[in-house]
């Protein structure tokens, strides 16, 4: 029997009909429909529609998790693609390895973060997630599975990292592991008054930290637009650590998790509440302990399972852009200005810095500023967001399509120049469009 689903990203938006298969073996993927296009899905936790696929098949690769190898003295991981950083993390931290890139979430699959690219808040210096996959195997359209590294089919190696799933199915990699001395960061927390404050006090400590991310007032306007706490860190070592914690250095204990058990009504989030999440949320940052478990370090938000249901049925959208490193702290304020003005409510303001580009022509980060930006859906954001794209594009910026769910073509390829390059491997790889998605159809990625 088919198993015909509503879908949808993280954002609950859009929301479209798909059928879902959940294969445990490449067989299962090929026996499917022919004429039908199929998207792989992790954990659905990309935001807009890069995992959904209206009226056609979805490929959910939960069942593809199992662990092939590990040898505990090289840090190599062999896994199958549905694997999460979640189960990684619990296999191996007590052997002292870590995966060596964080997003914001634990619950992210190897195959999704290849196919993002994803990065965590230490780009500026660890890079991408590229930096540690040695290989990968993939199925393509054409039924072989193939190895791919830097060595063996290198552009396709390269082109799946940002490549959203569109040309094959990843069914397995061997990743490089982070070796750690304990699970705990030291961290410090810095409050500052504005965005060239901020932007010159990131720029000041990036040699001394690994880590480094500061919230942003979302509704802080005039002299005070870019105010907001700065948090640093790095690994913790085992004599860093208070007397209680050195006893088990290793400590792999995922937090209890709190449940928002429905979508909240979408007048749940007005100017109040985003005022008042947002005064607690400062109050936990500058409150930093100097010592903090991992949890806590790289995944707050996954203390709250589905917290995604607090922007209400009406979904969300994180717009995440990254723009160069010149005149940064103008264009920041430029930007923030234009947001505060837009009456659209933005929820949670988030500003990195970030390294060198490594992945391929579809990867998002570059060397400068990232910042991102939760919006609840109204038809106000509908309206402002090209006016925002327009702004990005003039700073040769661009927003990360593993969270975008609203760019249309003409704008992904005024960001995204490269992307002729990237569309020369879909028609060499997938010249039939097998494998499609949402946002192929609305980017055209498509063959
Ligand atoms: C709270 C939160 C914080 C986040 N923080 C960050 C962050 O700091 N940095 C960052 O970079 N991202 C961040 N993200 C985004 C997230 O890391 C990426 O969207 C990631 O790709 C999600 O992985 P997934 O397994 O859920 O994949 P899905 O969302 O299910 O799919 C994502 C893409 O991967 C493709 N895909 C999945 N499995 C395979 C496979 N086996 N083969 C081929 N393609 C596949 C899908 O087709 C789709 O295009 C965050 C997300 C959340 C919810």
């Amino acid at each position: 029997m088919k198993n015909v689903q509503m879908l949808a990203g993280w954002g609950n938006y859009p929301k479209v009909q798909s059928e879902v298969i959940t294969p445990r073996h490449a067989h299962d993927i090929l026996v499917t429909e022919v004429g039908k296009t199929i998207i792989a899905r992790g954990l659905g936790r990309s935001y807009g529609d890069q995992a959904v696929n209206q009226d056609q098949l979805v490929a959910s690769c939960i069942r593809l998790n199992h662990f092939l190898s590990f040898d505990e003295a090289t840090g190599v991981l062999a896994c199958e693609a549905g694997v999460s950083l979640a189960e990684i993390i619990e296999v191996v931290g007590p052997k002292g390895w870590f995966p060596a890139i964080c997003p914001g979430t634990k619950y992210v699959t190897v195959g999704g973060a290849i196919a993002n690219d994803i990065h965590g808040k230490a780009h500026h210096v660890d890079g991408s997630f590229i930096s540690y996959v040695i290989d990968f195997n993939i199925l393509l359209a054409d039924g072989s599975i193939v190895t791919a590294s830097r060595e063996e089919h290198p552009e396709l190696f390269f082109a799946n990292f940002g490549g959203l799933g569109l040309l094959g199915l990843i069914l397995s990699a061997r990743i490089q592991l982070r070796e750690i001395n304990t699970t705990y960061f030291s961290q410090r927390a810095i409050v500052v008054q504005d965005i060239d404050e901020m932007v010159d006090t990131i720029e000041a400590t990036n040699d001394k930290y690994q880590y480094s991310v500061a919230w942003i007032d979302p509704l802080a306007k005039g002299k005070n637009l870019g105010y907001g706490v700065l948090t640093l860190g790095n690994q913790a070592m085992q004599e860093d650590l208070p007397a209680n914690l050195r006893k088990n250095p290793l400590k792999i204990s995922p937090q209890k998790r709190l449940n928002v058990p429905f979508f909240l009504p979408d007048f749940a989030l007005n100017n109040f509440s985003v005022k008042i999440l947002n005064q607690l949320i400062y109050f936990i940052q500058k409150s930093a302990t100097d010592i903090a478990h991992y949890e806590r370090f790289f995944f707050p938000l996954d203390a709250i399972n589905q917290w995604n249901r607090g922007y209400g049925k009406r979904g969300f959208t994180q717009y995440q852009f990254v723009i160069p490193m010149h005149d940064a702290k103008i264009r920041l304020r430029r930007i923030l200005e234009m947001i505060a003005g837009s009456g659209c409510t933005p929820f949670l303001n988030v500003l990195k810095k970030m390294g060198k580009q490594q992945g391929g022509a579809l990867s998002f980060p570059f060397e400068g500023y990232t910042l991102a930006i939760d919006f609840p859906i109204s038809p106000q954001l509908f309206a402002f967001i090209p006016q925002l794209d327009q702004l990005i594009i003039a700073y040769g910026g661009r927003v990360y399509l593993g969270k975008d769910a609203l760019l249309d073509q003409e704008t992904f390829r005024k960001m995204y120049p490269q992307y002729q390059e990237w569309m020369k491997l879909k028609a060499k790889y997938d010249p039939d469009n097998r494998f499609s998605s949402n946002i192929a159809r609305r980017l055209g990625l498509e063959t």
